[in-house]
């Protein structure tokens, strides 16, 4: 018997009504001869809503706090989830993160995972159990609940089905598959049938937030198949497994975007060894990881340096700089978080030049600025203002060819 790990996200188990659909998908596959272990989201809402209470209580609260209060909306759904398929004289058991013993390290609100002490699953597996887990949640070796980001229900899921060596992971979500594009922004992006773990990596960590990266990166180490699909229709998704010769043969996978995203910039620095380590040394300190960074070429000894952090970091890292500022004599400090960062990504990129020129003039021919570009072998990013994120994914969009029945685009660059 193969085993199957499914996890359903937050708008999949949004209400009573649709929890009763998730039994449905969990039973039929369950009448398909396979094993299943279901990890489950809160309800759509619930965790900010939790966030806002705690905002209530604390203007800076504690995060070990946060984090008991954050995990008991996961503790809601698999509980009623369990509920439904017992009323269906289905065996079903949940688990919190503790109870598994899903060990992680212990930073409060982003803690990794570190094992999963799989036996107590297993033994229910063997009892011919539906074991539900509740996502995002762990324990540290303390005994403290920890929780692991936002999204991280995703990386719970694919943890537990290399824990217990599944045959694959289904992602369910409100979206039939992984698309070109985010299709809430680009009507007309498309669904892929299958993606490779490289292209997933980069989208996701260039804000294509239909998974979480770690979840990702989990998946690419241990080659779990991970499948992404819809609970609300019937339908194969996007399968992401290492890259083969059926895939695609497209140059661009597709295009991301991030407004997540903040920019700084220090004008007028002296131009010298170890003026960047000055500067960033006390945002690193400070916890703060920086994205893009740019240093001009200097003039007159003095250069600009800009860089982007999350823009939760954004007001730290605006005192931090402002520090900085002062005990290097620099000019001032210009910051923005109203910018955006959209990425074109594919592996078709390595052997083609001329992605980057298309992208700049595509975006040019709109009246788009380009403020900051980075690039890698398989994606090309840029930052704009965030007043252009529509128009500026939906004009790279089709400057790919990404749109419906034009999937194969090998020579969509002249
Ligand atoms: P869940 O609550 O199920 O975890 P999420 O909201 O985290 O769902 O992820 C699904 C959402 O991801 C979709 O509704 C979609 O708007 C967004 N998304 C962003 N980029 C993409 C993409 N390239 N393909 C599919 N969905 C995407
Ligand atoms: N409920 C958590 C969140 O909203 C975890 C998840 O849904 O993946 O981030
Ligand atoms: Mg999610």
């Amino acid at each position: 018997m193969t085993l199957i790990v499914a996890k359903f996200g937050g708008t999949s188990v949004a209400n009573v009504e649709r929890i009763k659909a998730v039994a449905d998908i969990v039973i039929a596959t369950r009448k398909r001869g396979h094993q299943i272990v279901v990890v489950l989201s809160a309800m759509a809402g619930e965790t900010d809503r939790l966030i806002e209470l705690a905002g209530q209580a604390a203007t800076t609260p504690d995060s070990r706090e946060l984090d008991v209060l954050l995990s008991t909306g996961e503790q809601v759904t698999i509980a009623l989830l369990s509920m439904a398929l017992q009323e269906r004289d289905y065996p079903a058991v949940s688990y919190t993160g503790g109870q598994v013993q899903i060990l992680t390290d212990n930073v409060h609100n982003k803690a990794r995972i570190i094992d999963i002490e799989s036996a107590r699953v297993k033994k229910a597996l063997t009892e011919h159990k539906i074991v539900v887990i509740a996502g995002f949640q762990g324990i540290d070796e303390s005994g403290n609940i920890t929780t692991l980001g936002r999204g991280g229900t995703d990386t719970t899921a694919v943890a537990m089905a290399v824990a217990l060596n599944a045959h694959e992971c289904r992602i369910y979500t409100d979206v039939d598959g992984v698309y070109t594009a985010d299709p809430r922004i680009v009507p007309a992006a498309r669904r892929m049938d299958r993606l490779a773990y490289e292209e997933m990596l980069e989208l996701a960590s260039l804000g294509a937030k239909v998974l979480q990266i770690r979840s990702v990166e989990f998946a690419n180490k241990y080659k779990v198949p991970l499948r992404v699909l819809s609970s609300f229709e019937e339908g194969r998704g996007t399968l992401i497994t290492d890259e083969d010769e059926e895939m695609e043969r497209a140059l661009i996978a597709g295009i991301a975007h991030n407004r997540d995203e903040a920019k700084l910039t220090l004008r007028g620095v002296p131009d010298r060894p170890g003026i960047a380590g000055a500067i960033l040394g006390p945002i690193a300190e400070a916890g703060i990881e920086v994205d893009m960074i740019v240093q001009n070429t200097g003039v007159d000894h003095t250069t600009d340096f800009t860089f982007t952090v999350h823009r939760n970091d954004f007001a730290k890292a605006t005192v931090l700089l402002g520090k900085t500022a002062q005990e290097l004599g620099a000019a001032e400090v210009l910051s923005d978080d109203r910018i955006v960062k959209i990425s074109v990504v594919g592996v078709g990129m390595r052997s083609h030049a001329g992605i980057a020129s298309k992208m700049f003039s595509a975006l040019a021919a709109e009246g788009i600025n380009i403020q900051m570009i980075s690039t890698s072998e398989i994606k090309i990013s840029v930052v704009v203002d965030e007043k252009y994120l529509e128009l500026g994914v939906r004009t790279l969009h089709s400057a790919f060819g990404l749109e419906n029945g034009s999937a194969i685009m090998n020579d969509a660059v002249g």
